[in-house]
This record gives C-alpha cells, structure tokens and sequence, in this order.
C-alpha cells in the first residue's frame, strides 16, 4: 500500500486566520467541544455553518451564541422547532434531510469543515467536503472504513486535505512530523483504554447492561462510541482508519491497551525509537490541533501532570474475550467492502444493545455473521454501491437478530 500524502496536512497550502467553519454534528459531544475550542479563541474563527440532527433545543442555543447563516436538521419536525427557538431579528437559513448536511460540507463560505455526526451517516457529508477541495478536520471514523478509498481519491483529485480529530490519530499524526509511512515507519501503536470490561471474564460480559457499558473509565464520548469502546470495537475501526490516513497495512498498525489514557499512541520509527504523545483524556486537545493546524494555541483546561499521574501501564489486547478487534481486522484484510458489513452490523447491534433488545455478546456473534454473509464488492464500485450493502447489512442483521 503506498503512502497517501494528500492527506498529509504538511504539503497543504496555509489557511489563514479567522478561518471559516462548518460543523457536521454540533450538538454531539465532539461538537459540542469544538464549540468550546471556537468560543476560546473567538478572533480565530467565523462559524459559517452548524449541522445538528435532532436536537433543536442545543442546536437553538448554538446558534444564538455563534450566528451561522446556515444551519442543517435531519427532519421538518426539528426544523419547525428550531424556528421557533430562534430570537427575532436573526433568520439563518434552515436546511433539512439527510443530503443537508452534504450541502454544508461542501459550502463555498467554509474553508475547514469538521466531520462529527456519528456513524455511516456521516460517510456521504465527508465525501462532499473531500470532492469540495475543503480542510476536513475528521472524528467520523466510519466515513474512513465505509469509504476510505473514495474518500482517498476524492482527496487527491480535489487536494482536500484530512486532519484526524480521533485522539490516537492525532498523537500519531504529531508523532509521526512529517516523516514518510512506507520507509521510515517500522509500526503504529494505537493505545486503548481498554474500556468499562477491562479483566473481566465472559460470565461478567454476558449480564452486562448499557448503563455499564456507558460508563467508560476516561472519556466522556456518545452513546455509539462508549459502546464500541466497550467491545473494543472502537479500536478495531481506529485500526482501519490508520490504514486509510498512514497508507501502511494492517500488520503494521498494533494495539496496546493502557487503561491511564495518557499516552495517545506511539510511532515506531525503523530506527527502534519510538515517539509517543502525551495529554490529558479530553478532546479539546486533538480538535483545536486540527481547527488551528499548524499554530498552537492555548487552551484553558487542567494539565497533566505525570507525578501526580503515578504509574502508566501497558498490556496486550484481549482479543479472544473482545473478538470484534480481531473481526475489523479480518474485514480489512478480507476485501476493501467487507468493513461497510462490519461497520453496519456493528452499528444495528449497538443500537439494539442499548435499546436492550440483545446482550453485550451478541454484539460480535451478530457481526461476525454479516461478515461471512458479505459478498465482496468490484474494486471500482461507486459511492452508491457501498450504501447499497450497508442498506442490505442492515436489515440482515436486524432479521439474524431476532431468528
Ligand atoms: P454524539 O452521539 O455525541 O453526536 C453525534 C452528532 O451527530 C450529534 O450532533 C447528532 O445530532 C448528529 N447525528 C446523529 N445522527 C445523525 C444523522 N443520521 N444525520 C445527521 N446528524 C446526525 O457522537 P460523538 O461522540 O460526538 O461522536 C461523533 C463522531 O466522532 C463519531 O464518529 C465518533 O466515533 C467520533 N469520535 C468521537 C470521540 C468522542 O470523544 N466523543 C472521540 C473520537 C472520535
Ligand atoms: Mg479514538
């Protein structure tokens, strides 16, 4: 696999200040974060855009803070109430549906788009951000692993430019300075926290709640993403997306768990050195190191402090106790569409996880079963293709659920 340095933000062109952002996803905690960063450093930025789905009420207050002229909702419903939330005196215009949030992305005001809707529904806004020729500040990792090919070529065809928000991409994106992925890298090391279930035993899985499974250790993240956290999933996607950034294969890409989430991931040099980034667990970090790239600006939040932090750990991956680690990597390796199965499978099982329609081990019993019903796709399938199977995925995992 060769080395993908369009997505290198170290050969884009400088984007000057203020910068104009759209935010896909603002009212999840990403977004949420993001605005925070902005609201720090108002100087720095103009809010163009602001994409929420179904939250008028934080969408509402969002927008009376930031002022975009433009704002996105998945329905008419939300839509309808966001109007009424709105102060007189300030009419943005209010688009609505799924294909909304492709138009913001590609809106000739912004020049950094920031993906954060969560899942496969954030694929088709990243496209149209890439094929824009934008700076995509990019936490939507499942854009990657449903599409990351497209998205690759749309990105060299336009120059758009991808910077990883995702905190262990981003430690690696620092770590790595620069420096070509096929002669000089040796191996990514993503770390993991390991999650709510770290040394528990299958006995302990198979009661678990989504009360439990929401309750991760170190960060505080969406439903989805706590969930994938919890089976390690989340891990088995970010190796994917390490793929698709750093152009290595996957047998380069380790995963180490360190249940501190201090160090974000490491860089292995073919010299034996390995640099590692170090912070506090919050996002804040990695999304203002991509809305303000290459400057670095202050943020206001506690430090971290390693005296006080004590010790850091280290230890291999559980992968037969957590096999959807092991399932992404296999999906990778198996065809460039095998990971839309895994990804629309796992999405289907998590949502009905956490409706408590099925347990914590049917997670992977469920995704393991659409990746060996996966029919892989032609090398040079389209954008419209790899929904199609995400579709089908989808409700052949709902029918498996309930057999
Ligand atoms: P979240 O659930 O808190 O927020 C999701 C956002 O997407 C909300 O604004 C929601 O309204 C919107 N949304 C949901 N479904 C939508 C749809 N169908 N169409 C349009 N908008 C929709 O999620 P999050 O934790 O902020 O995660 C967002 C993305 O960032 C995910 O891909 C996640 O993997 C990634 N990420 C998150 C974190 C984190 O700390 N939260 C860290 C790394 C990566
Ligand atoms: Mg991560």
């Amino acid at each position: 696999m060769k080395t993908y340095i369009s997505l290198w933000p170290a050969y884009a062109p400088q984007l000057p200040f203020p910068r104009s952002l759209a935010i896909l996803g603002s009212t999840g905690s990403i977004g949420v974060n993001a605005l925070s960063v902005v609201a720090q450093h108002p100087d720095l930025f103009r809010v163009a855009a602001l994409g929420g789905g179904k939250n008028a009420a934080r969408l509402a207050e969002q927008a009376k803070l930031f002022r975009p002229g433009l704002l996105a909702v998945l329905n008419e419903a939300t839509a309808h109430e966001l109007r009424g939330l709105l102060p007189a005196g300030y009419a943005p215009e209010i688009l609505v549906g799924p294909a909304a949030y492709e138009t913001v992305a590609a809106m000739p005001e912004a020049d950094l788009v920031l993906s954060a809707i969560v899942g496969a529904a954030g694929f088709l806004p990243t496209l149209a951000a890439a094929k824009a020729g934008k700076r995509i500040a990019l936490a939507n990792k499942e854009s990657l692993v449903l599409g990351g090919r497209l998205i690759r070529a749309a990105c060299q065809a336009s120059g758009a430019v991808i910077l990883p928000v995702d905190s262990e991409h981003n430690a690696l994106f620092q770590a790595l300075c620069g420096h070509n992925g096929d002669e000089e890298v040796a191996r990514l090391i993503l770390t993991a926290s390991g999650g709510p279930f770290r040394g528990k035993d299958a006995a302990f899985l198979a009661s678990v709640t989504p009360a439990q499974a929401l309750n991760h250790p170190n960060w505080s993240m969406g439903a989805k993403i706590s969930v994938d956290s919890a089976t390690l999933m989340n891990k088995g996607l970010e190796v994917i997306e390490a793929c698709h950034l750093y152009g290595l294969p996957v047998a380069r890409v380790d995963v180490l768990v360190h249940p501190q989430s201090i160090v974000h991931s490491l860089v292995e040099y073919v010299d034996g050195s390995q640099l590692a980034h170090l912070g506090v667990p919050d996002m804040r970090i990695p999304i203002a190191h991509c809305l303000c790239y290459p400057r670095r600006v202050n943020l206001d939040m506690p430090r971290l402090n390693l005296a006080s932090a004590g010790s850091l750990t280290f230890e291999a991956p559980d992968e037969t106790l957590f096999p959807c680690l092991g399932l992404a990597k296999a999906a990778f390796a198996a065809s460039h569409s095998h990971p839309v199965a895994l990804n629309a499978a796992n999405e289907v099982a998590v949502e009905l996880f956490l409706q408590g329609r099925i347990k914590f081990l049917d997670i992977p019993r469920l995704i393991e079963a659409a990746l060996s019903r996966h029919a892989a796709l032609p090398e040079n399938c389209g954008a419209d293709e790899l929904i199609d199977a995400d579709a089908l995925t989808r409700r052949e995992t709902l029918a498996a659920a309930f057999d």
